[in-house]
């Protein structure tokens, strides 16, 4: 089977049948791998990048490292590991409008936002948002008006993007605590805004 083939089958299954072949050679032990997963989905989520963006919003220093060396910046806060290994951070404004794809396959920053949901990995968005970036922003619910621009940054194994998000008006007496709570997964791989409270 070529490559092209097995990408053409759904990861769901390609999945399966590759635990179920590391299981049956006795190289992967399915409780084990299930903890690995949970363990992603929900303690490495996207609070870590959260905990990031709110640290950038509100400690200058802090911002700066972060947009020159993200990898080291995000390590300073103790997020790191797999995937994680060389992040930059972009930062959205009122005319720059940064999203981040994964055109070959589901390249994400595991350490900052836990693993990618399954849009992100869905082959019609992965050809779309490089080709129509406005058109499938505003599909997902975010109209850039026309003189933002926007660009599309594509994650691969070399390089994984993560979106520091524009802080929202309305927030400036909110502190780091509170800023948290805001900034949310898709705001971070910039198919969405962070919304004042
Ligand atoms: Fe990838």
């Amino acid at each position: 089977m070529s490559t092209e083939d097995t990408e053409r089958l759904p990861a769901a299954l390609r999945t399966e049948a590759l635990e179920q072949l590391l299981t049956e050679r006795g190289l992967v032990d399915p409780t084990v791998m299930d903890k690995f997963i949970t363990n992603y989905e929900t303690n490495v989520g996207p609070l870590n990048g959260a905990k990031v963006v709110a640290k950038a919003w509100t400690d200058p220093d802090y911002r700066q490292r972060l947009l020159s060396d993200g990898t080291a910046a995000i390590k300073e806060l103790g997020f790191a590991g797999p995937q994680g290994e060389h992040i930059v951070v972009v930062e959205n404004t009122e005319t720059t409008h940064n999203v981040v794809v994964c055109t070959l396959c589901s390249c994400y920053p595991w350490p900052v936002l836990g693993l990618p949901p399954s849009w992100y990995k869905d082959p019609a968005y992965r050809a779309r948002v490089v080709k129509e970036p406005r058109k499938v922003l505003s599909e997902m619910g975010l109209d850039l008006a026309e003189d933002v621009r926007i660009t599309v940054r594509d994650s691969s194994s070399e390089v994984r993007w993560l979106v520091l998000p524009e802080r929202p008006a309305g927030t400036e007496s909110l502190g780091e605590e509170d800023l948290v709570p805001l900034v949310t997964r898709d705001a971070m791989v910039g198919v969405a805004k962070v919304m004042a409270p």
